[in-house]
C-alpha cells in the first residue's frame, strides 16, 4: 500500500496529476457550458448517469480540482465549492435538515453563522439548540431530541478562540444516529483534521488561511464518506429515499457513504440555489492552498509570540489563545493541534470599548477589517461591528465580550507586530 503522504506534500500536491505534456499548473477552464455530440450524450449527464461538465453552476473542472485538493487534505472521500463560507454551512446543514427538523450546535460559532442558524434557518422551519462548548456529556445528549439531524461546532470558535472536544461531540451525534459537521475555518486541516477525530462532515470558509491573501471570498464541504446515511435511513429520507427530480435515483444507494452527501449537495441545493464558485477564484484558491502549512506555521509562531507579550501587559485585562499555557483549552489544543493552533489572539483592553477603539487606531501595521485570517495582520472590535446584530445575553453565550479585540497575527515579523502594538497600547 502506499505510504499516507504527509499534509505538506498534500498541500503542495494534492488533487491534481498531470498527464504527460499537460499544464503543470491547474487549467482555468473559463467557461459556463460544454459541448456534447448528441443531445443523449448531455442527457446522460442530466441524469447522474454519467459523470462529466454540462453546465458550471453544478460543476467546473477547475473547481473540481481544487475541491479535490481539499479533499485529500482533510482526508475526506468527496468535497465540493461553494461562493462562500455562508453557503458551505447552509448546504451542509440543509443537505440533510428540511422544515420540522431540529439541529444541535455549539454556541460558540461564528456570528453569520449563528444568525443564518438562528434567524435565517428558523424562518424556514428548522430549529436549532445551542449548546456551551465546554458541555457536558450529559448536557449534550440532553439537547437532543427525536427529529435532530446534525450536531455543529467550530474546531476553534470565531471569535470566542474556544476549542472543540470533537471526539465528545462524535461520540453522542452518533450515539443519536447523526452526523458531526465540523467547520474547520479556524485550524485549517495543516493543523487539525477533524475527520481523523470522527467528525462526518467538514466546511470551510476558504475566504480566511486557505486563500489567506485577502483575495477571494469561497467556501467548501468535504465529506469523511464514514456516515452510514442506509443504517438511519429513516431519519435522512432525502438521502435514502428515491429523488423524484433525478428519475428515482437514491443517492446514497447509487453513490454509497462515499459519495451521497456531496452528489445529493451538488444535483439538488447547487442546481436550485446556484452559490457556486468561479473558476478563476478556484484558481487563486489552489495557489493559496499550496502554501498553506508554511503559512500557518509562521501565524501560529506570530500569534503566540502576540498572546505572550499581552498576557505580561498590564494595560490587557485578559487573553485568549488557546495554545496559551495556562488557557482553560490548552489541553484540548494540544491534544487536537499538537503542531499549533492559528493566528488569531483574543484580548480585552483595559478602559472597555473606548480604550479598545483608542488602541485599534492606533496600530500601523495591523489595519482594522472584518477580514481575519490573512497574510497582513488585521483587527477587529466584534461588539461593534461583525456581532453588533446580538444582543448582550447573545452575546455572552457566543463567548464575545463587550471589550473583546480580536487580533489575527499575519506572517510578518513577530518583532515588528509586537513593537506596532507596544506604541499602540502606549497611547492609551
Ligand atoms: C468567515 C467565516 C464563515 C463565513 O464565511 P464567508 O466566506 O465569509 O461566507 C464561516 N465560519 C467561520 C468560522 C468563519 O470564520
Amino acid at each position: 500500500m502506499e505510504k499516507k503522504q504527509h499534509i505538506d506534500t498534500v498541500c503542495v500536491q494534492g488533487g491534481y496529476t498531470p498527464g504527460n505534456g499537460e499544464p503543470r499548473q491547474i487549467p482555468i477552464v473559463q467557461s459556463t457550458t460544454f459541448k456534447y455530440a448528441t443531445g443523449e450524450d448531455m442527457g446522460k449527464l442530466f441524469d447522474l448517469e454519467a459523470s462529466g461538465y454540462f453546465y458550471s453552476r453544478l460543476q467546473n473542472p477547475t473547481c473540481d480540482t481544487v475541491a479535490a485538493k481539499i479533499c485529500a487534505m482533510e482526508g475526506g472521500t468527496a468535497a465540493m465549492l461553494t461562493s462562500s463560507g455562508q453557503a458551505a454551512n447552509f448546504f451542509a446543514v440543509f443537505n440533510i435538515a428540511n422544515a420540522g427538523d431540529h439541529v444541535v450546535a455549539s454556541s460558540a460559532i461564528y456570528g453569520g453563522t449563528f444568525n443564518l442558524f438562528s434567524v435565517t434557518m428558523k424562518k424556514m422551519g428548522i430549529d436549532f439548540t445551542f449548546v456551551s462548548p465546554t458541555a457536558t456529556e450529559e448536557e449534550l445528549h440532553a439537547a437532543f431530541r427525536p427529529n435532530t439531524k446534525a450536531l455543529f461546532g467550530e474546531t476553534i470558535a470565531n471569535p470566542a478562540l474556544n476549542v472543540l472536544d470533537i471526539e465528545l461531540f462524535a461520540k453522542v451525534a452518533h450515539e443519536h444516529g447523526v452526523p458531526l459537521i465540523i467547520d474547520n475555518t479556524f485550524a485549517t486541516p495543516a493543523h487539525c483534521r477533524p475527520i481523523e477525530w470522527g467528525a462526518d462532515i467538514v466546511t470551510h470558509s476558504t475566504t480566511k488561511y486557505m486563500d489567506g491573501h485577502g483575495s477571494c471570498v469561497g467556501g467548501a464541504i468535504v465529506d469523511g464518506g464514514n456516515f452510514d446515511w442506509m443504517a438511519h435511513a429513516e431519519r435522512f429520507p432525502g438521502l435514502t429515499t428515491p429523488d423524484d427530480s433525478y428519475h428515482g435515483i437514491t443517492y446514497a444507494e447509487r453513490f454509497g457513504k462515499e459519495g451521497a452527501f456531496i452528489t445529493k449537495a451538488t444535483a439538488q441545493l447547487m442546481r436550485d440555489l446556484g452559490t457556486t464558485q468561479s473558476p478563476m477564484s478556484a484558481f487563486i484558491l489552489g495557489l493559496g492552498l499550496e502554501s498553506l502549512h508554511v503559512r500557518m506555521k509562521k501565524h501560529f509562531e506570530n500569534g503566540l509570540a502576540v498572546a505572550k507579550y499581552l498576557a505580561a501587559h498590564e494595560k490587557i485585562s485578559w487573553v485568549k489563545f488557546p495554545a496559551l499555557e495556562g488557557d482553560e483549552d490548552y489541553a484540548l489544543a494540544k491534544k487536537y493541534m499538537p503542531n499549533g493552533t492559528c493566528g488569531v489572539v483574543s484580548f480585552g483592553v483595559k478602559g472597555g470599548r473606548a480604550a479598545a477603539e483608542k488602541f485599534m487606531t492606533g496600530l500601523r501595521i495591523a489595519a482594522i477589517e472584518t477580514h481575519v485570517a490573512d497574510a497582513r495582520s488585521c483587527c477587529l472590535h466584534p461588539a461593534s461591528t461583525t456581532h453588533r446584530q446580538l444582543s448582550d445575553a447573545e452575546l455572552a453565550a457566543c463567548g464575545v465580550s463587550a471589550d473583546l479585540v480580536r487580533f489575527s497575527c499575519g506572517i510578518e515579523a513577530a518583532e515588528d507586530l509586537i513593537a506596532d502594538i507596544e506604541q499602540a497600547l502606549a497611547e492609551i
